[in-house]
């Protein structure tokens, strides 16, 4: 991982810490500094990637590690160019807390409450844009209870259950390069999905990663079979210690 991403995880557990505490003028103020600085490295690591001079402003003089590097709006536009474009809906997302941030920089910080959906909405295009443009496993540097808990406030329930069937039909397409989802519904070597025992839904896959997955808490779960019932539970809180 570059020392560009690691900084924006950084900041985005920060950001998170600060918006799982109460709403007050200090954990919002906070919560949004740290959030914005995340998405605009996030978005600086994918110029970094396309090419590592694209993250400073001026490519025309030699560059040094003290260069200065771009804006967001600068790395917006320059994705735009690159044809990596973020969608109208997302960029509207990003506007809204940049205009939050920098009257918080600028000026002062008058808590509003629509800044409650301001920090959802753009923690939710972060946890989207890791996971599907970035490809990163953010239950490496966050807790995966912690990943669980933001994902519960963030999103909507059927938002939930969707992005899960398509992060699950995703991997399958990795795992089986051969699968046709228009003759089969899941590939004919896959042994299928369990419940999960912590959101109860049939996204967990056991077998195919160091430990069990679920693709809707989008992390891994410390999940094993009851013997007795077939139920999956959390490790050391069995359902069933013998037959009844
Ligand atoms: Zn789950
Ligand atoms: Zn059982």
């Amino acid at each position: 991982m570059s020392d560009i991403y690691k900084n924006a995880v950084d900041s985005l557990r920060f950001a998170i810490e600060h918006f799982l505490k109460e709403p007050t003028y200090s954990s919002r103020k906070h919560a949004i500094l740290t959030l914005f600085h995340a998405v605009e490295l996030f978005l600086k690591e994918q110029l970094f990637r396309t090419n590592r001079l694209l993250i400073y402003r001026n490519i025309d003089s030699p560059v040094t590690e003290d260069s200065q590097t771009v804006g967001i709006k600068e790395a917006l536009s320059r994705l735009e160019n690159l044809g990596l474009g973020l969608p109208k809906q997302q960029r509207g997302v990003i506007e809204n807390i940049q205009k939050r941030r920098n009257r918080i920089e600028h000026h002062r910080y008058d808590q509003k409450e629509e800044d409650e959906v301001v920090i959802a909405e753009s923690l939710q295009f972060i946890l989207f844009f890791v996971d599907s443009v970035l490809r990163g496993k953010l239950e490496e540097d966050i807790p995966a209870e912690t990943l669980r808990e933001i994902q519960r406030i963030v999103y909507e329930r059927d938002q939930l259950y969707w992005i899960a069937m398509h992060r699950l039909e995703r991997w399958m397409h990795e795992e089986w390069p051969d699968w046709n989802d228009q003759v089969a519904d899941t590939p004919d070597e896959f042994a299928g999905t369990n419940d999960c025992p912590i959101c109860r839904d049939s996204f967990l896959v056991s077998g195919y990663h160091p430990k069990p997955f679920c693709f809707r808490c989008n992390t891994t779960v410390d999940a094993e079979d009851c013997n007795y019932c077939g139920r999956t539970y959390i490790a050391g809180n069995p359902c069933h210690t013998q037959e009844e």
